[in-house]
Formats: structure tokens, sequence, C-alpha cells
């Protein structure tokens, strides 16, 4: 089977890539080790995490929200079995949705492990043991990443787990220790937090999503507190032993004090790194870095070998599906002859607790680090109308602007669907709007993307309306 395009694995990379090399006229395959298409995200990632985020607020409003808004509920509690089973109906009918995809683009699926047997050939390697060969003039590797572990603590999956094994649990942890405050970590320490478990995190660094603006982790770190979540910042873990159904969790506070924590579940979130066991990568003389295992490659996202491209979470950068999307599309039409391009600084960042958390562009540390001159302005979520008729108070929209032209440079917010009104800051910057440009851009009344105009107000030499 000869093709112009070979993509090995089917997450948001490998997919968009196949459907966007179908649609410029290339005869494409997709190679994918497990029975279901749609990689981490849709299986392991993404989707059942926020199948669960839903789950997990609907019953946080209904015990602690619907009272003020004069709703009552009798013998309210939670089928967590049910939430479980609501969540892989999600994923099912997303991942079948790719396969119907697949198949809409005339794109042959290949289930199986593939392999480099040289640069232009494949053997892909199904369940059963069986083979097959498959051959492409171009081949794009979009083979993702796995959690990554602590040395010295090993994951068992059954009572210290990694993200995987959490969106999968037969019942609610009463207490669940978490290591990483990262984006994993408080997504998930939410949803369980809401059903009633005690979370601790043990973070590293001295704020959680630290690689975010500062202001941001700060008041989600608030937020969170309130859910009943506790924080052990600047802790360094040390190790874990499991007793049964109990695990204890060792660490040292930033005096170097010894501590422990026993929990009877340890989610272990600190971080991703770069999946391509078994792709046989040495045979064609690519080599992956070090640290993290990533895949080098160029400006055109083409590895050291000719023809062969890498894409997502397998190579540098944020390991976010829609930064994957766009890399195989831009993949897809260099092998095209096409001259597309990605601005890698206005990839946005989500963080999908409640209130949600969202970004894009340029953080105060990074601006200041760099001496660019920059102005502020901030709208906080308890001065919108929206925000008080539906009680989501907590949260801010801050705008950087340029001190000297006003182009905006970045924008950072935590509040209320922050991650669906991060687009309008995507757009605005893509369109090097000033502040001003979107102060002066009308927004209807009454809705959540108001912060936004009025922060951009504040920007402007402090014409905010309602603060
Ligand atoms: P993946 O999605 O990892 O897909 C790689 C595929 O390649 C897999 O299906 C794998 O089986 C297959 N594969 C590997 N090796 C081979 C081989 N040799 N042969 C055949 N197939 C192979 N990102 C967001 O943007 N938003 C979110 O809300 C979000 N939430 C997340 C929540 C969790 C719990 C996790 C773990 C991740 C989340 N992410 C989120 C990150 C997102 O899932 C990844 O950035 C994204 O999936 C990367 O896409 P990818 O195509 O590079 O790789
Ligand atoms: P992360 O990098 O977001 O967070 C890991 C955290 O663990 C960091 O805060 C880090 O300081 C901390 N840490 C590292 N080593 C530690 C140690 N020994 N002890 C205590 N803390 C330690 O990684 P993650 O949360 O595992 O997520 C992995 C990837 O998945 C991220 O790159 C993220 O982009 C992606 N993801 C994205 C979303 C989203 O877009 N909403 C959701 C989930 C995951």
């Amino acid at each position: 089977m000869q093709y112009d395009v070979i993509v090995i694995g089917s997450g948001p990379g490998g997919y968009v890539a196949a459907i966007r090399c179908a649609q410029l006229g290339l005869k494409t395959a997709i190679v994918e080790k497990y029975n279901t298409l749609g990689g981490t995200c849709l299986n392991v990632g993404c989707i059942p995490s926020k199948a669960l985020l839903d789950s997990s607020e609907h019953y946080h409003n209904a015990a602690h929200a619907f009272t003020t808004h004069g709703i009552k509920l009798d013998n309210l509690g939670v089928d967590f079995g049910q939430m479980v089973k609501r969540k892989q109906e999600v994923v099912d009918a997303n991942t079948s949705g790719i396969s119907y995809l697949m198949k809409k683009n005339k794109i042959d699926t290949h289930f199986g492990t593939g392999s480099f047997k040289d640069k232009n050939t494949i053997t892909v390697k199904k369940a059963d043991g069986t083979e097959t060969e498959i051959t492409g003039k171009n081949v794009i590797i979009a083979t993702g990443s796995k959690p990554s572990a602590l040395p010295f603590l090993p994951i068992d999956k059954k009572r210290v787990i990694t993200s995987t094994e959490a969106l999968s649990l037969t019942e609610i942890p009463k207490h669940l220790v978490l290591i990483g405050g990262g984006v994993i970590g408080l997504e998930l320490g939410s949803v369980y937090a809401r059903l009633g478990s005690k979370v601790s995190v043990i973070e590293f660094m001295d704020g959680i999503i630290p690689t975010m603006d500062k202001g941001l982790g700060r008041e989600l770190q608030k937020v969170l507190t309130k859910l009943g979540m506790e924080f052990y910042l600047g802790h360094k873990v040390t190790g874990a032993t499991v007793n049964g159904d109990e695990v204890t969790v060792n660490f040292d506070t930033p005096k170097g004090e010894k501590k422990e924590l026993k929990g009877d579940y340890c989610l272990v979130a600190v971080g991703r790194i770069a999946y391509t066991d078994g792709l046989g990568l040495d045979k064609i003389g690519i080599t992956v870095e070090e640290r993290g295992r990533k895949i080098t490659v160029n400006d055109h996202l083409e590895t050291s070998v000719k023809g062969v491209y890498a894409i997502g979470d397998v190579i540098k950068g944020a390991m976010l599906a829609h930064k994957a999307e766009d890399e195989g599309t831009l993949v897809a039409e260099i092998i095209a002859g096409q001259k597309p391009h990605i601005d890698y600084n206005l990839i946005p960042g989500v963080v999908y607790t409640w209130p949600e958390v969202a970004a894009v562009g340029q953080t105060e540390e990074q601006l200041k680090a760099a001496g660019v001159k920059y102005k502020t302005g901030s709208f906080p979520f308890k001065a919108s109308g929206r925000a008080r008729a539906s009680g989501d108070l907590d949260g801010f929209v801050k705008v950087l602007a340029d001190a000297v032209t006003d182009e905006i440079l970045g924008v950072h917010m935590i509040g209320p669907r922050a991650a669906d009104m991060i687009a309008e800051a995507v757009v605005a910057m893509e369109f090097r709007a000033s502040a001003e440009d979107i102060a002066r851009i009308s927004h209807a009344h009454p809705t959540y993307t108001e912060a936004m105009r009025e922060a951009c107000l504040a920007a402007t030499e402090n014409r905010a309306i309602h603060i």
C-alpha cells in the first residue's frame, strides 16, 4: 500500500493532519496503536476530564448554589458510577466521530503499532502479532506524550495513579493527595473536591499554575481554597508508600522539615513526556532530546530526515490539543507546497477549573524580563452585571498593552467562561489591535465579555466605566 502521507498517531495532531492532507488531495493513511482513534485528548485527556468537570460542577452547584437561586432539592446525592459511565459515553461518541471523519475523507486507518523500517516504510504490528507494511512519500510522527513519573515514586496505577486512572476511578476518594499544582492537578483536583473528597496539593514551586501570569495563580488558589482544597507550596515530595488501601506521601517543607500526608489515592501530575517508544527512530537516524525525549524539528516541523515530520506533544512547545491541531494543518500544507505559519505566542492556554483561567500572549513577568514598557488595565468580575446575575464574582480580566503603541501584548483572565472569552483576545492580537480598538467595539450587554472591554478601557487612560 503506497501513500503520499502516512500519519503515525491519531490524536488531535495526527487526525487533523490526516484530514488536511486528504483535503489537499494527498492519498493518506493513519496508524493508531490503540483500538480507538483520537489519542490522549479524546480518550484520556481533554474530553473525559471536561465531562467529569461538567458533571461535578452541576453537583456542586446543586449542593451549594441552588438555594441562593431559590431552588430547593431533597435527597441530593452522587451516583458516581453513572457519572463515569456518562464520561465514557461522551468519549465513545467523540472517538467514533473521528472514525466517521476518516471514512468521509477517504483516509485509510491501520490499527497497530507503527515503526520505521526505513524512512518511507512503516511496519504496522497489530494486536494479534501480525504485521503489514505500508509506504509513504512523507511520514508525520504524531505519537504524543505520556505522564511523567518521579524516579523515587513508582506509579502502581491503583493507589498511586496518573490522570488516566483518575478519570476512571470506581469510587470517590476520601483524601486525594495530589503531586503537582499544574493544569491536570487542579482540573482533576477540582472534580474530586466538588464531589466531597479532601484534596491536598503538594507543589514544588511557590505558586500554582506557575507558568502562567502570577496574578492568575494567586486568585485561583484563593477560590480553590474556598472549595476546600489545601495547598503545600514550595514543598518537595520525597517518596510514597502504599499499605493496603492507604498511601503515605512524604515531603519536605521549604525549611527542610519532614512531613507526611496519608490518603487513599495519590495522583502524580508533574508533567508529561514525549512518547516515541517502539517507533524505531534510531533505524532512520532520528535522535530525541535527553530531557523530555522530544523529537527535534526545524521551522517546517521537519525532522533531521527529509520527508519525515513531527507534530504535537512529541515536539517542543506547549502540550496542548489546539497547538497539535495547528501543527497538523501546517505540515499538511507544507507537504502540499503551501507556505503556512503559526504564531506560537498567540496559542491560548486554559485551565478548566471554575472559575476558568485563560491567557494568551506575554505575561507581566515576561514583559518585565524583556524590558518592555507596558501598561495594565484590569477589571474584576464583581463589577460585572452579568457575573452578579449568575453569582460568579471571583476573578478578573487583565490586559497588558504596549506603553507607547497601545498594542495588546497579553491578556490574562480568570472568571466565568474565560475559556471561551479568550478567543476575543486571540483575534485582537492576531490583528494587532490596540487596547483602545477593543475598548471602542460594541460588546453585548449583559455579557461576561464586557469585562474584556472594560479592562481595555482601563488600559486606555484609565477609562473603565464600571469601576
Ligand atoms: P496524542 O493525543 O497523545 O495522540 C498520540 C496518539 O499516538 C495516541 O493515540 C497513541 O496511541 C498513538 N501512538 C503512539 N505511538 C504510536 C505508534 N508507534 N504507532 C501507532 N500509534 C501510536 N489539551 C488541551 O488543549 N485542552 C485540554 O483541555 C486538555 N486537557 C487534558 C487533560 C488531560 C487529563 C491530559 C492528560 C491532557 C490534556 N490536554 C489538553 C493535552 C492534550 O491531550 C494533548 O496536548 C494532545 O492530546 C496532544 O495531541 P497529539 O496528537 O500530539 O498526541
Ligand atoms: P504541568 O506542567 O501543567 O504541571 C505540573 C506541575 O507539577 C508544575 O506546577 C510543577 O511545578 C509541578 N511539579 C513538578 N515536579 C514536581 C515535584 N517533584 N513535586 C511537586 N510538584 C512538582 O503538567 P500537568 O498538569 O501534568 O499537565 C501535563 C500537560 O498536559 C501540560 O503540559 C498541559 O499543557 C496539558 N494539559 C492541558 C490541559 C488544558 O489545556 N486545560 C489540561 C490538562 C493537561
